[in-house]
């Protein structure tokens, strides 16, 4: 009954913070037990119930001890396939360095079409009615947006003339956002 509570517990905690880094105090906290037990509630919720909540294993934007419910589980667990582990998905999403690969929008942005916060998916290159696998190769990180197919955006890759052409025409506001995430990504 006690593991019971405080798996719910836990579970209440990560739905509240979905997209939000967590640290293991404030799971600790949430499941209201001593020792280790919300580190098994925690594996529980990944393994059992197919949770995307990502660790500094998965992801390298994550510390140690910092622990991160990338997206609202799906309500079925079939929606993103079941072929997809957990850790493929968090190879997919850090090789596309968590940004959509159709329109270039990063969780937690707002998106100005829906005024929603971003979230990603894995989608498929080659579809799986044409054969594609569940296989690092042929899966991209897509914004809801782009894999719902609501926009008519290339996936082609913008080539370097295209995309300094766009940087030196926009605002300078524009091009500072662009130096800063720039200096985010490749550091000092
Ligand atoms: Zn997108």
């Amino acid at each position: 009954m006690a593991s019971n509570g405080s798996k719910e517990r836990i579970r209440q905690f990560l739905l509240a913070n979905v997209g939000k880094v967590v640290t293991s105090h404030e799971l600790r906290d949430a499941a209201g037990t001593d020792v280790s037990e919300w580190a098994r509630r925690v594996r529980e919720l990944r393994e059992d119930e197919g949770w995307l909540i990502l660790t500094h294993n998965d992801s390298a934007a994550l510390k140690p001890g910092q622990y991160l419910l990338e997206e609202k589980p799906p309500e079925r667990r079939v929606s993103f396939g079941r072929g997809i582990s957990i850790k493929l998905r968090a190879e997919v999403l850090d090789r596309n360095g968590f940004t959509c690969q159709m329109c270039g929008k990063t969780p937690g942005e707002i998106d100005p079409d829906t005024g929603r916060k971003v979230r990603l998916h894995l989608g498929h290159i080659k579809d799986k009615s044409l054969g594609g696998k569940d296989e690092l190769s042929n899966l991209r990180a897509l914004c809801s947006t782009c894999n719902q197919g609501a926009k008519n955006v290339t996936s082609e890759k913008p080539t370097t003339i295209w995309l300094l052409s766009q940087v030196r025409r926009a605002g300078q506001d524009e091009q500072r956002a662009v130096f800063e995430w720039l200096r985010t990504k490749f550091g000092e």
